[in-house]
């Protein structure tokens, strides 16, 4: 699938449910109304659904959501996508989570075909995770990174850079990633959504972290790439990666490409736009694999240019969606 920049569309994120058992304040307001269950799609609609874009093209699937491991019998739609893993299909299944279930699910999802995921942790301090969170357990994320190192899984430890909140913590968050085995990538906040706080308090430009790290750490700069907007460095004392997610100081669009769905079936071309596509209803109609088709493929003939975020203090929202709506 190419787009009208000669794009290619190759890598989808789905979002399965717009539940989570955290709250994390850059993501979630304390209290959220959640999606009446019967506008969520079945499982089984979006294995249907991730079926339709593979067809078209799609080679990598990242699930996220919300929290992806909270979704009542996920594992079913991941063994029915890890199925799709292979010559012609996907090269690649991964997940983004918060940890907090990775201790029961980390073998499943290593027998299911993923390879790699990534785990969100925003401090390594308990009272500051809590914090973070508003009421997560440390206790519960780390075991569940413990899991899924035993299981094999490759781990790279996501941190949202919020001044005032972990910004002592990246010189530790390097080294402890070291320690593990695991990679690490840092992101600039996005204004996804209401929150209740004040985003141009939490923003932390990465270029600032960047510096300060290579005082302490040698970075190498890596071609390593994920099709996305993270940049990376080999740290040559702990031979991990780290990486910079850089949205509002950087522009990454121009080689982008992703798309993603919502848990309802909403197509959005542009994390920063609000272009949206309903697929679901072409799916409750009962469209056959070529309407599917069509309907993606419109969509795709219309994502557009690039996002433009803008943190002031004046502005809504760069997005009124929250990142636990279109996934992260
Ligand atoms: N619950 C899972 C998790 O936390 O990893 C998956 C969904 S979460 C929305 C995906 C990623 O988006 C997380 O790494 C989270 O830190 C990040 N995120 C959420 N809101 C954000 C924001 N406003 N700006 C930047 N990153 C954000
Ligand atoms: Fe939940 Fe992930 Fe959002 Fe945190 S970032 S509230 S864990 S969806």
């Amino acid at each position: 699938m190419l787009d009208p920049f000669g794009r290619r569309v190759t890598y989808l994120r789905v979002s399965v449910t717009d539940r989570c058992d955290l709250r994390c304040v850059y993501c979630m307001a304390e209290t959220m109304q959640f999606l009446p269950k019967a506008d969520v799609l079945t499982l089984e609609e979006m294995e249907r659904l991730c079926a339709a874009f593979v067809a078209r093209g799609v080679r990598k699937i990242r699930l996220t959501g919300g929290e992806p491991l909270v979704r009542p019998n996920i594992l079913t739609l991941i063994g029915g996508l890890g199925r799709l893993i292979g010559p012609g299909g996907l090269d690649e299944l991964t997940l983004t989570t918060n940890g907090t279930q990775l201790a029961r699910h980390a073998g499943s999802l290593a027998a299911a075909g993923i390879r790699r995921i990534n785990v969100s942790l925003d401090s390594l301090d308990g009272d500051r995770f809590a914090a973070v969170t508003r009421g997560g357990s440390i206790a519960r994320v780390l075991d569940g990174l413990m899991a899924a190192k035993a299981a094999g899984l490759a781990v790279k430890i996501n941190t949202v850079a919020l001044k005032g909140v972990n910004d002592d913590e990246y010189d530790r968050l390097v080294e402890w990633c070291g320690s593990h085995g695991f990679d690490l990538c840092l992101i600039e906040t996005m204004p996804m959504g209401e929150v209740h706080a004040d985003r141009t308090e939490q923003y932390l430009p990465l270029s600032q972290v960047h510096r300060q790290l290579g005082q302490r750490w040698t970075l190498q700069e890596s071609d390593w790439r994920t099709g996305g907007p993270a940049r990376y460095w080999t740290v040559a004392e702990t031979g991990r990666r780290v990486g910079f997610i850089t949205p509002m100081s950087h522009n990454f669009c121009e080689s982008c490409n992703r798309v993603r769905v919502t848990c309802t079936g909403t197509l959005y071309t542009c994390l920063g736009q609000d272009d949206a596509h309903d697929l679901r209803a072409p799916l409750r109609a009962g469209a056959d694999g070529a309407a599917l088709a069509a309907a993606i493929d419109a969509a795709i003939a219309r994502k557009p240019k690039g996002h433009d975020f803008i943190i002031d203090r004046a502005a809504r929202p760069g997005s009124v969606r929250h990142m636990s709506v279109t996934g992260g």
